[in-house]
């Protein structure tokens, strides 16, 4: 019997999620968030020393990029191919974030591209219409809700080249292992700098519970807010923007209206200005040779969609154009003769 080709099967799992599975996806949402409550009255009480800072810090960094740079921009989109190590080493660090396998990220996001605020978006802040009581139930749908449907995407349906990929779907099935590196790490990090039980407890708070709620926040705020508030600098067939406020923290993921635009760029932050240090990571990854075929921003496609709202706005210089042309002077340069 030859399997039926991705483009019929259906697009959710006829087995909705159970009763355990959502119990536990509520306790990777609820208990980082219960954390950040008590944040206040535990650094009141306890203070927060300067390791944990940084601790929280370097896993904040490492579980960001791996969900910014590897899950959306490298696994859902292929805006660039990773050498196995690079591939392997996004896939775990994206894992660390503690925002479900990879493989049900994946599945997920491509059918909200597909559906972008219509319905069959898994998570558009528009789903209950356009009045202000509509709205606002959205916000929360888009921004917790979601993750608590019944319903799961069809993995066979969105995302079978990853399903036939052994790194992503070994990724993806060791999810559990991830999740506890995540947690256990921080502390342990923690209680051999200090050499104490309560060094442990203050890193495993801080850099494992405290860290996954904030970068939780900011990935969900992408959903919600950005398809609700900012500017529509690029036309997109959604109601997706661009927040400024939110690209330092989100690594440029905030730029969310140019990638709808566009959603295989590598950049997203495509006008001059606008910060992305996922695009920069990705940059850098090329130079190293981890990374190739990356899709930098075609600067005369992109100036079509460009809107009212972005007129007399300059590109950024990491555009396809202008680093075909520094690679074409830097070649010049080296192969040009020494002067005698
Ligand atoms: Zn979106
Ligand atoms: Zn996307």
């Amino acid at each position: 019997m030859t399997a039926a080709p991705p483009s019929i099967l259906p697009e959710i799992e006829p087995e909705p999620n159970t009763v355990i599975d959502r119990l536990v996806i509520s306790l990777f949402i609820i208990v980082p968030l219960l954390a950040v409550v008590a944040a206040v009255p535990v650094a009141w009480q306890f203070g927060l020393s300067w390791r944990n800072v940084v601790i929280a810090f370097a896993f904040y960094l490492v579980s960001g990029l791996g969900i910014s740079m590897g899950f959306h921009r490298h696994f859902t989109h292929g805006s660039f191919k990773a050498a196995r190590p690079l591939r392997l080493g996004l896939g775990i660090a994206g894992s660390l974030a503690l925002e479900g396998p990879l493989l049900v990220w994946v599945a997920d996001h491509r059918r909200h591209h597909k559906y972008s605020d219509r319905i069959g978006d898994p998570h558009s802040p528009w789903r209950f219409g356009t009045g202000a009581g509509a709205v606002a139930r959205g916000f929360l749908w888009a921004h917790i809700g979601w993750m608590l449907d019944r319903s799961r995407t069809s993995q066979r349906r969105f995302c079978p080249d990853l399903q036939a990929d052994s790194t992503a779907s070994w990724v993806s099935r060791t999810f559990s292992v991830w999740a506890a590196v995540s947690l256990l790490a921080p502390a342990l990090i923690g209680g051999l700098w200090t050499m104490s039980l309560p060094g442990a407890l203050a890193a495993f708070f801080w850099a494992g519970l405290v860290r996954v709620a904030l970068l939780h926040s900011v990935t969900w705020s992408v959903n919600s807010v950005c398809h609700l508030f900012g500017r529509r600098e690029f036309q997109s067939r959604d109601m997706s923007t661009n927040n400024a406020w939110l690209a330092i923290p989100s690594f440029g993921e905030s730029w969310h209206n140019l990638h709808h635009a566009d959603p295989t760029c590598a950049r997203h932050g495509v006008l001059r200005g606008q910060i992305d240090i996922c695009a920069r990571v990705t940059r850098w990854a090329e130079l190293l040779g981890l990374a190739s075929d990356v899709r930098w921003p075609d600067e005369q496609r992109l100036r079509q969609k460009m809107t009212t709202v972005a007129q007399g706005r300059r590109f950024t210089g990491m555009t396809s154009g202008r680093l075909a042309c520094s690679r074409a002077h830097a070649g010049r340069r080296a192969s040009k003769p020494l002067a005698p």
